[in-house]
């Protein structure tokens, strides 16, 4: 007896002492990585280079397979360690001055240019701006009249899920469907709960800013699938394969796609479910806009994939994005995931929203979406004029076309300048500062003035 204690305490001593090692090699890391980042500052060299990270990876496998370690539980500890460094040397490097704008940062000087009496013509945020439907309003009285006001279960009130369930398509019951704070908080539930740190997320860029930054909060890192508009903003599936690796755990789709309109076809969609199936992945498909479609969609759900996740959202279909209602659909194991981030976060979703939502369910939104069609048919025809480059918009609420001259950011400050604000390139991936994103959500007469300035700011940059 005595004998295994001694044991125990040796065992103990020695786990210590390798702990100690493992924090000073680490250490040591990080004092390279720092100087690494001082180097490429004074060169101008860009921080992320994937091929060093991928040699680095192949050699951390290897060595995995050679020592008996796990290589899944190593490219973690790998990518936890790249994670880092990259932190270090962007501390390091002059690169990062510059805040990244993004189409809420724009949003909100243009409301600061407001306040102090200045007229903007709100091109940059994807807020329509017709009228909720009538029978919310009336909803949203009943609830208080009938004392409809309290904690519902973290999930969302039955009727609601079930309605919800009913809307895309049936075949779902209702521990499949969790009601969140707008679709924004079942991305963020579905990441955040998903995902640990080290692991990896593919993300398929222009793309809407917050599933990086899900990642980020947990230490899960972003690999970014660019695309061209040469390409008609077509994901090349043969480079995503080569992009997974064992940490690889997440595909996010977002179609119809914020910023560019894009829809994808049958033909890639079953491509990309593939080999999210072959590699066991998640398949996180944001369809917040699948209303708004112009030709055919068909959502995630129809390609019958235990592990996919549906974001939808009333914000957009209805008009009601101050209502702050969405929802997530998968099967139960992830849902009861997310439904434990929210009961942690926001107990449920304010009971008079969720009433206000089973309400709008019973409207049907085509009005609207023929009305947007209409706005973007408009947005198309102005910027054809201008001879600029776009891809025509099969959904969603923007267009994304191509700067003949100059950057993103000098345009935006330009415009704003004289009372129109559009959103930045930049803000749906570092690699689109030759490009705008034009949102339509406003009457054709405001688009037109709008587009009319966008027009002159433009040929002055010629
Ligand atoms: N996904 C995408 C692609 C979006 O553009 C937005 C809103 N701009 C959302 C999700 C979230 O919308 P909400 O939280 O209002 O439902």
């Amino acid at each position: 007896m005595d004998n295994t204690h001694e044991d125990l305490d040796i065992l103990r001593d020695k786990v210590r002492g390798v702990t100690i090692q493992i924090m000073r090699a680490v250490q040591e890391r990080m004092e390279l990585a720092r100087k690494i980042g001082e180097v490429k500052s004074r060169l101008g060299i860009d921080i992320k280079d994937e091929k060093v990270e991928n040699d680095i990876r192949m050699t951390v496998m290897s060595l995995a397979e050679e020592i008996g370690m796990s290589t899944e539980f190593a490219l973690q500890l790998l990518n936890v360690l790249l994670a880092e460094s990259e932190q270090v040397q962007v501390q390091k490097s002059e690169q990062r001055v510059v805040e990244k704008q993004t189409h809420l940062s724009i949003f909100s000087k243009a409301r600061q240019l407001e306040a102090s009496g200045k007229k903007i013509i709100h091109m940059e945020v994807g807020e329509p701006d017709y009228s909720a439907p009538a029978r919310v309003g009336a909803a949203l009285a009943d609830s208080f009249e009938m004392k409809h006001y309290h904690y519902t279960d973290t999930q969302g009130i039955a009727k609601l899920r079930d309605a919800i369930a009913t809307k895309e398509g049936g075949g779902i019951s209702r521990d499949q469907v969790v009601v969140t704070p707008g679709g924004r908080f079942a991305v963020f539930s579905a990441i955040t709960s998903l995902l640990r740190a080290g692991q990896e997320m593919i993300v398929i860029e222009p793309a809407w800013p917050a599933y990086k930054e899900c990642a980020d909060f947990v230490g899960a890192r972003t690999k970014i699938l660019r695309t061209t508009i040469e390409n008609k903003w077509i994901p090349d599936t043969k480079q995503m394969e080569r992009m997974i690796n064992s940490s690889t755990k997440m595909i996010v789709l977002n179609y119809p796609n914020n910023p560019t309109g894009k829809v994808l076809d049958d033909k890639i969609m079953e491509k990309i479910v593939l080999l999210a199936k072959d590699h066991g992945l998640y398949l996180l498909s944001d369809e917040v806009y699948a209303d708004y479609v112009f030709g055919e969609f068909t959502s995630i759900r129809e390609y019958d994939y235990a592990k996919s996740i549906v974001i939808g959202s009333f914000s957009k279909r209805y008009a009601m994005t101050g209502f702050r209602v969405g929802y997530g659909i998968a099967n139960k194991d992830i849902i009861s995931k997310m439904a434990r981030v929210q009961a942690v976060a926001i107990t449920s979703v304010a009971e008079p929203m969720q009433r206000a939502a089973l309400a709008a369910l019973e409207v049907d939104p085509s009005e609207n979406v023929q009305l947007m069609k209409t706005r973007l048919d408009y947005v198309c025809s102005k910027l054809k004029k201008m001879s600029l480059r776009y891809i025509e918009p099969e959904g969603a609420m923007y267009v994304y076309p191509e700067l003949p001259n100059g950057d993103d950011l000098t345009i935006i400050e330009r415009l704003l300048e004289k009372g129109v604000a559009i959103a930045p390139g930049t803000g749906f991936g570092d690699a689109y500062k030759r490009y705008v994103r034009i949102s339509a959500c406003q009457p054709e007469k405001t688009l037109e003035k709008g587009l009319d300035v966008i027009a002159s700011v433009i040929r002055e940059d010629l």
